[in-house]
């Protein structure tokens, strides 16, 4: 049993203490410890955050901004409150930035919609990269069918990096926009996005960062960071589906329209001329996640305390073990080596199909991904159909690795 990281920062994460924080580690898989290794697609759930959720039903739940009832006040504030949380998480200027929507899917399209549309003409050019999740291509897809704009792409590297003198060349005059995933959730690849945000800036071009995989796994400094927009999903970052954020900066937001028109987004409305709230209200129209959101700021707590810093070393760590044993399997195929690599190992076994692997994991009570990860251009370029991928959270330990190689043996066994 490994109790500590495996290489221990400032202060190591102490994973056996951790795993006694989620309950769902605690259930056995097929009779087996799990081993769930699938935090890119979700996370597990920590204690406090259910608690946070169910606390709010239980106790306080009602619907907020409109009552003048304690009940409503509470809650108002339970979820207003959580703007502070996330503006101090991702250090934004100001809270007013921080948009609730459903996840980082919303976010994306939102952006697309409502700033990036209005000012696309035909032949204008929106630049994303080779590994971007269907979320961070579709709704450029859409804005592009609807204006007349293309979609460009920079390429990818054989070890998975992106290709910076590819993204360089195509930032051109008629560029409008650039959106880039900050760590890859099918490679695991860590992007460089200050400098692509700097290169974008040089040209005047705004950028979004497609953060889904770096907020639950790296310190987020979107100031520092130079970027326009941001936006994670908080069932990746311990917290509750169907809740998320974007942040953006207040000079792109108060100039917006909205994305969705209905209650809570107005100031005033008649039939002859509505008008609009402030950001971010005006971006959050009807009756939000409330409670989602309330325990989404709880998961965001829940990571701060065991610290950022402790996280990414026992992440690294886990992601260094993980990477040398599995590289001596025979037939070991990584797709994604590059040198900045998060938690997120993607492979392939000579002469095994990927849903293989994984119903056989299964059964040893390794919970895997299999298949293209929502990243088909990606597949593509590496000419895969699917990979299996393993990704790691601050649950892991080296004992889940262990189970995935113990496992793998019995993959090999069985189809000789
Ligand atoms: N971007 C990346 C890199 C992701 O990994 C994901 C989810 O897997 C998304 C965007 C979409 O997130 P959601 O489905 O929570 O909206």
């Amino acid at each position: 049993m490994s109790a500590t990281a495996p290489s221990a920062g400032p202060q190591a994460v102490e994973v056996e203490r951790i795993r006694a924080d989620f309950p769902i580690l605690q259930r056995p898989m097929n009779g087996k410890r799990l081993a769930f290794l699938d935090s890119a697609a979700s996370a597990q759930k920590p204690q406090c955050v259910i608690d946070a959720e169910r606390e709010c039903y239980e106790t306080y739940y009602a619907n907020i901004h409109r009552g003048v009832y304690q009940l409503s006040q509470r809650s108002t504030q339970a979820y207003e409150g959580v703007r502070a949380v996330v503006q101090r998480f991702i250090n934004a200027p100001d809270e007013r930035e921080v948009v609730f929507v459903r996840g980082a899917t919303e976010a994306i399209n939102l952006v697309a919609q409502s700033f990036v549309r209005p000012m696309l003409s035909p032949g204008d050019e929106i630049l994303i990269t080779g590994m971007e999740h269907h979320a961070n291509i579709v709704p450029w897809q859409l804005v592009c069918e609807a204006t007349g704009a293309q979609l460009v792409v920079a390429p990818v590297l054989d070890d998975g990096q992106l290709d910076m003198e590819g993204l360089r060349a195509r930032i051109g005059p008629r560029t409008r926009f650039v959106s880039v995933v900050h760590v890859s959730n099918t490679l695991g690849t860590i992007n460089p996005v200050e400098a692509i945000i700097s290169l974008a800036h040089e040209q005047g071009v705004p950028v979004l960062v497609d953060g889904a995989q770096s907020a639950p796994h790296m310190p987020v400094d979107v100031q520092a960071m130079g970027a326009d927009f941001y936006c994670f999903s908080a069932h990746k970052t311990y917290g509750p589906s169907g809740a998320g954020v974007l942040w953006g900066r207040y000079e792109h937001l108060k100039d917006m329209p909205p994305y969705q028109g209905g209650g809570d987004m107005i100031r005033t409305v008649s039939f002859e001329k509505t008008t609009y709230a402030e950001p971010p209200q005006r971006f959050e129209a009807g009756t939000p996640n409330i409670a989602g959101v309330i325990a989404m700021g709880r998961g965001l707590e829940y990571i701060e305390s065991v610290g950022r810093e402790a996280m990414i070393a026992h992440e690294q760590g886990l992601l260094d073990y993980a990477m040398d044993r599995l590289g001596h399997i025979p037939g070991m195929r990584f797709i994604g080596t590059a040198p900045h690599k998060a938690g997120v190992v993607s492979f392939l076994l000579d002469g095994v199909h990927p849903h293989d692997m994984g119903t056989i994991l299964d059964m040893e009570g390794v919970a895997v991904r299999v298949g293209h990860h929502c990243t088909q251009p990606l597949m593509e370029r590496f000419e895969v159909p699917a990979t299996v991928r393993a990704s790691f959270g601050l649950y892991n330990d080296r004992d889940d690795v262990d189970a995935l190689v113990d496992g793998l043996h019995r993959v090999k066994e069985f189809f000789g």
